[in-house]
């Protein structure tokens, strides 16, 4: 018996799967289900949260529907999957919000939006969001250094806090030792295979998505998000050290090293999400999940909008325009960043955790690296 009815079907699945092994070869999940004879509920939300959603055991299998069997492993796992970071939301009270998380983030944010722009209004004086401010400090006209840092640095840390109890438990209920999840030889060889979205291939052809052709434009679009967000990550921390160890205050100029990360990773950060949403329109309807259709868009659309407003505010930072753009763009990134635990943005994390558990299951039994 399982705790929930999705995971009783991902159970039956991984029964007929353990029997044919035929999709040994595509993916992590099928050689993680063949080192077991049984599935506990921990193992079964290590599998889904394992799965990439290339589509490759359904496209391939013989027993999907129409066949009575019907097997359909990327659908019944992106349930699953949802379902279990529902399940682990810290402060649990709040596991509702993935369930309706598409209107959530889109009240957040434009509640966000409209409190940033009021606030720069209350705070200093009306005329200063309409004023032209140029030169080191120009951003701080409208509302000080401190108060920034304040209110992102309360968010970012809730955000933080609220991931690592997610992480925490899912590494419990997969049955893992606190301790294991810091072992360097699989944290690395999770890395490297997170990095290079291994698994979301299809066995090497491309993962499907609208019909029987592999493509690898879902990988192209999603390598683009990731690491547009890393390099926008980094054009943060890098402006935080140059506040605080060099003392120059934003905005730099165009060739200093925040500003060039921050465009690149910005330029990522709208072709990814475009290119993604485009492949979730096209996807075939049999491997999705529907309900959580909106979380999966609203997260997209949150990463485009933060970009779009940075690049914004980057291009026009010298004239009255500036004030208003400050005022979006901060509020769509304070946005993004109190709906990070409840939303899309968790499954890097838990599907970085799988490969780390998964790197480690290989060296137990004696498998050596995945890679090999
Ligand atoms: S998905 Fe189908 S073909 Fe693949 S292992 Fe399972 S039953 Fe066999
Ligand atoms: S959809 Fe792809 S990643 Fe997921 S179980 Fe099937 S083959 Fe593996």
């Amino acid at each position: 018996m399982h705790g929930t009815k999705i995971l009783e079907e991902a159970d039956r699945l991984m029964t007929v799967c353990n029997s044919c092994r035929y999709c040994e070869g595509l993916c992590a999940v099928f050689p993680a289900m063949e080192m077991r004879r049984s599935f506990s509920d921990g193992d079964l939300n290590y599998f889904a949260n394992l799965c990439h959603a290339c589509g490759a055991c359904y496209t391939d299998c013989q027993f999907s529907p129409p066949h009575e069997f019907n097997v359909n492993v990327p659908k019944t796992f992106a349930i699953a999957r949802a379902e279990s970071w529902a399940a682990y939301a810290w402060p649990h009270a709040f596991s509702s919000l993935f369930a309706r998380n598409g209107l959530a983030i889109g009240l957040i944010a434009a509640l966000s939006v409209a409190a940033f722009i009021f606030g720069f209004a209350a705070v200093t004086d009306r005329q200063v969001l309409v004023g032209v401010h140029t030169g080191p400090g120009a951003f701080y006209a409208l509302m000080p250094h401190n108060a920034i840092v304040a209110l992102f640095g309360g968010a970012f840390l809730y955000a933080i806090i609220a991931l690592v109890m997610g992480v925490r438990a899912f590494w419990r209920d997969i049955g893992e030792p606190i301790g294991m999840l810091i072992e360097p030889g699989s944290l690395w060889e999770a890395m490297r295979d997170a990095g290079q979205l291994r698994y979301l291939d299809g066995g090497g052809v491309g993962c499907f998505n609208e019909d029987e052709r592999p493509t690898d434009r879902r990988k192209i679009y999603h390598h683009l998000t990731f690491y547009g967000f890393l390099l926008c990550f980094a054009a943060t921390s890098v402006a935080t050290l140059y506040h605080y160890l060099l003392a120059r205050e934003a905005p730099y100029p165009w060739w200093d090293l925040p500003v060039v990360l921050g465009t690149l990773g910005g330029i990522g950060l709208l072709i990814g999400p475009a290119g993604l949403l485009a492949e979730k329109f096209k996807r075939d309807p049999a491997l999705v999940d529907e309900k959580r259709t909106g979380m999966d868009v609203a997260f997209i659309v949150m990463l485009f909008l933060t970009s779009f407003t940075g690049l914004a505010l980057l291009s026009w930072r010298d004239t009255p325009a500036m004030g208003p753009l400050l005022a979006l763009h901060l509020g769509v990134v304070f946005a993004l960043f109190i709906t990070l635990p409840y939303g899309k943005f968790v499954h890097g994390l838990y599907r970085y955790a799988a490969l780390v558990r998964y790197a480690r299951e290989r060296r137990m039994m004696g498998h050596g690296s995945a890679t090999e």
